[in-house]
């Protein structure tokens, strides 16, 4: 039989219902608990114990839970592993849930605590210290379309910048991996919506009511002053907005004023693109090893999360990169400038993350004092900067922003203790002297303490018991208590005690006196922290008052960051300043990888420098020479010079002029990226058909080893027609490095292009590579020799020597590649030619290709070892 749900489980069910798909944190005392697969899900990711309790349509409940105190770490790993979470509180206490059975006329004993859903917590919206990571933003997406564009809302909740895009519906996959979205949320049944995305109701995404949201939040009857707003980007902040509401119960975290994104003014990145170029994280999917990581000298996470951004969107426009790059220059000039401005800034707390707390309603006195400390140092930071000579444009526009909010620190100075505390319940972070009435009820308890330890003293004396003593806890407040053997006395009717408890080996009494003080801590207590909310509620409205020039001098602070990082980046690399030109040149001189450089740096290797020279004439640069020569390091490095360069930073060179690039295009034949799904030859071929209907004369391009995921002959074929389009058709600027020699005969027609190999030399029948560009087409091709050196067994490579001689031979004479192969004798043949040792067997053995052999041969080359073993053991 099953019996009717209790009272609870209908509750949680109904929560359940609520939390639309989320996993259901549901608040019982001390911890939160999970009910059925949400527990078997939690239980499984966090690694903790699962139980049950109860039962439900005649089977036990699985149930595992959490500690209240401890659930952010719990949390952190949940979000972690893909999860969202509804936390479900209690709203009322158990006192006032019976109070409401009382007069409800329900049983009084079964009242069930009422509980609701006071948040979500998910990937894209949090805002805990804790949760965040300093140096990386969090960023949510909201992703619609309509009428054949793409909108794209995006918005780091925990700073509150907000982006409004709108680009041509094949753009998706770009603008996504260009925000990096830790979220996305989507339309529902949106056909094209990205894998992990998240449904929300379509109603929410419709242009009208974004339009309405947006001037609800700024509260302004116009949206012109912020920009230029499509239909596309309106609805797409729509959607944003009304999840963001939803998530938060109604109560909306910090948006700043929305920007319009233009995709003119920023150099264009395609997925595999950014993928290939390592911008962000590694192909290992880690911060290490990727670019931003080898650049980052910034001091604060803010400065580092605006690091991150400009080198996902460098820009497009001469002027803005020139003025980003006189700021890195004025810092550069100036070393003791720059290394005391380093230090000041590693101190200065995460102004915008703790204003992003605040204004969601989740700040603390903490984050107040973070606000108060930052602000102050924004402006001892302005002061010294404005007596500086010469500074730069950029700074200049930067500085008053960090000179505001006088009134707003002096107030928080003097309303605040010098290091606030996270918790508020317990108040004590207001300061002295701020509130008279404050500090009158903090004498009055300071009294009443004073007071209970001088009755301690008192009783001690007048019962004569010197373990007597005075205590107290949570439970029954201030008591006395005494060993068990010394009650007793103060049971006596007329001793002025009455008795409280009694313990295993002590007896706790109150008094007249006792009580009284202690009356007086209580109400003189809970007053001073009423008051104390009501300071914080009013500090923290006057925070969220100017919460958006409090922004503004969080994003000058972290401009200025991101340009002495970039200073000192460039003093500790010896690199230059890139000049920016109009016209389509590449000319880099003495360029590295700053990645590959970093790494062999740190095994001792030194990295050698290359020049790259393009010019309208000689657009394409064809590139050969052995395999681990150099040449996708070569390629990445100017792509990653023009990239660094664009962003408005130094590059690794020691000149460098940059014609302005619209599109950067990096593309690496397929090997073994299975992992994506798709053919790789497939996808091989489909990037590269993007680059043929997107690069332009501006555009500069990367291919490396294209064609390499087919047979020889489609390979080189398709890899000759790209190479001809790229030059005749597209008239990008290019790199194409391929160890196809026969591509060398593209010099011959066409004319922007020429041939260049990686240099290497035979050393005493070894291969010596001298990662050093040099003009002209390789000698040839290096395959054995690197096939030696990755210690691919001897026998083998000389086997391939032969294949390789007779192939040669049979192209000569018949100009067939597989010609020349009818006469090669067998493998096995060959080999028995060679003298034999008990080694050579094993290596014979090694290099055996099983597959290639008939029964026969391999039944023939049995025996044939059989034989050589007998030999070798006699
Ligand atoms: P390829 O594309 O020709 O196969 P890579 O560019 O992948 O060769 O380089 C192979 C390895 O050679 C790199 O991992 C690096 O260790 C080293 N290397 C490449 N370029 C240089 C250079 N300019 N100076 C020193 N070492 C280099």
């Amino acid at each position: 039989m099953t019996g009717k749900p209790t009272p609870m489980m209908q509750q949680y069910h109904r929560l359940k219902a609520e939390a639309e798909g989320c996993l259901l944190f549901y608040r019982m005392g001390d911890f939160f608990e999970l009910f059925f697969d949400d527990a078997r899900q939690a239980a499984a990711i966090l690694d903790i114990a699962l139980t049950t309790r109860g039962e439900h349509g005649g089977e036990a409940v699985p149930m595992c839970g959490v500690p209240v105190h401890a659930a952010e770490g719990y949390l952190a790993r949940l979000i972690k592993a893909g999860c969202r979470v509804a936390i479900a509180e209690q709203v009322e206490t158990p006192e006032e849930a019976k109070e409401r059975a009382r007069r409800e006329g329900s049983p009084v004993s079964k009242a069930l605590v009422k509980r609701d859903i006071v948040r979500f917590v998910t990937a894209g919206t949090l805002t805990e210290e804790a949760l965040l990571e300093p140096r990386r933003a969090n960023v949510l997406a909201a992703v619609c379309e309509v009428r054949g564009a793409l909108g794209v809302a995006s918005v780091d909740i925990s700073t509150g910048r907000m982006e409004l895009e709108s680009t041509a519906t094949n753009n998706l996959g770009a603008a996504l991996a260009r925000l990096g979205a830790s979220e996305i949320v989507v339309p529902e049944g949106w056909f094209e919506a990205p894998d992990a995305a998240f449904q929300r109701p379509r109603s929410d995404f419709a242009s009208e009511a974004g339009e309405r949201r947006l001037k609800t939040v700024h509260d302004v009857a116009t949206l012109d002053a912020f920009g230029d707003f499509d239909r596309a980007m309106l609805a797409a902040a729509g959607g944003l907005i009304a999840y963001l509401d939803h998530v938060g119960r109604g109560n909306l975290p910090l948006l700043l004023p929305p920007v319009a994104r233009s995709g003119e003014r920023h150099l264009a990145m395609d997925e595999a693109t950014r993928t290939s170029l390592e911008i962000l994280v590694s192909q290992q999917g880690s911060r290490q090893g990727s670019l931003v990581a080898a650049i980052d000298r910034c001091s604060t996470g803010a400065g580092a999360r605006l690091l991150a951004e400009d080198l996902s969107a460098p820009l497009c426009d001469r002027d803005a990169i020139a003025q980003r790059l006189q700021l890195v220059q004025w810092l550069y000039d100036d070393p003791l400038l720059r290394a005391d401005l380093r230090q000041v800034l590693r101190a200065l707390p995460d102004i915008g993350r703790a204003l992003g707390r605040i204004v969601a309603g989740r700040g603390s006195p903490r984050d107040l004092g973070q606000i108060r400390d930052g602000l102050a140092e924004a402006r001892r930071i302005r002061d010294v900067l404005a007596t500086k000579p010469d500074r730069p444009e950029l700074l200049e526009r930067l500085l008053p922003a960090m000179g505001g909010h006088g009134a707003l620190v002096d107030h928080l100075q003097r309303a605040l203790v010098p290091s606030p505390p996270t918790e508020r319940q317990n108040g004590g972070f207001v300061a002295e002297g701020y509130d008279a009435a404050l500090d009158a009820l903090r004498l009055v308890s300071g009294n009443a303490r004073r007071a209970i330890a001088a009755l301690e003293g008192k009783y001690r004396g007048e019962t004569g018991i010197a373990a007597l003593k005075i205590r107290h806890n949570g439970v029954l407040g201030y008591f006395i208590e005494v060993p068990a053997r010394h009650a007793d006395a103060l049971m006596a009717p007329d001793s002025g005690f009455t008795h409280r408890q009694t313990m295993a080996g002590a007896v706790r009494f109150n008094s007249l006196s006792l009580h009284e003080e202690a009356g007086r801590i209580g109400e003189a207590g809970g007053r001073g922290i009423a008051a104390e909310e009501a300071h914080f509620e009013e500090l923290v409205g006057e925070v969220v008052a100017t919460r958006e020039t409090i922004a503004a001098a969080a994003a000058a602070l972290a401009r200025i960051d991101v340009a002495a990082g970039q200073a000192e980046r460039a003093a500790e690399g010896g690199w230059c300043r890139p000049e920016i030109v109009e016209h389509a040149c590449l000319e880099i001189v003495d360029g590295r990888h700053p990645v590959v450089e970093a790494a062999l740096a740190s095994s001792g290797a030194r990295f050698v420098a290359n020049d790259c020279r393009l010019s309208p004439d000689d657009r394409l640069w064809l590139i050969g020479g052995p395999n681990m020569g150099g040449k996708s390091t070569f390629l990445r490095q100017n792509a990653l010079i023009v990239l660094l360069a664009q962003a408005g930073g130094f590059v690794p060179a020691s000149a460098a002029t940059i014609g302005l690039v619209d599109r950067l295009f990096s593309r690496v034949g397929a090997s073994d990226n299975l992992a994506r799904g798709r053919s790789t030859f497939m996808v091989e071929m489909v990037e590269t058909a993007a680059i043929l209907a997107q690069a332009t004369t501006r555009s500069f391009v990367i291919l490396d080893e294209v064609g390499r995921g087919t047979s020889t002959y489609d390979g080189l074929a398709l890899a000759w027609a790209v190479v001809e389009a790229v030059h005749e058709t597209n008239r990008s600027r290019c790199l194409f490095a391929t160890h196809y020699h026969e591509l060398s005969r593209l010099a011959e027609s066409c004319d922007a292009l020429s041939l260049h190999h990686v240099r290497a030399r035979e050393w005493k029948g070894d291969l010596v590579l001298l990662h050093e560009l040099a003009e002209g087409p390789a000698d040839r091709s290096y395959g054995l020799a690197v096939a030696k050196l990755a210690g691919v067994p001897k026998p083998v490579v000389a086997r391939a020597k032969s294949v390789l001689d007779r192939l040669e031979k049979g192209r000569a004479e018949t100009g067939g590649i597989a010609a020349g192969l009818g006469d090669l004798p067998l493998f096995a043949t060959a080999f028995a030619a060679e003298p034999e040792t008990s080694d050579g067997l094993r290596e014979r053995l090694a290099a055996l290709d099983l597959d290639a052999l008939s029964p026969r041969e391999a039944l023939d080359l049995l025996y044939e070892l059989k034989r050589e073993a007998g030999k070798t053991e006699t």
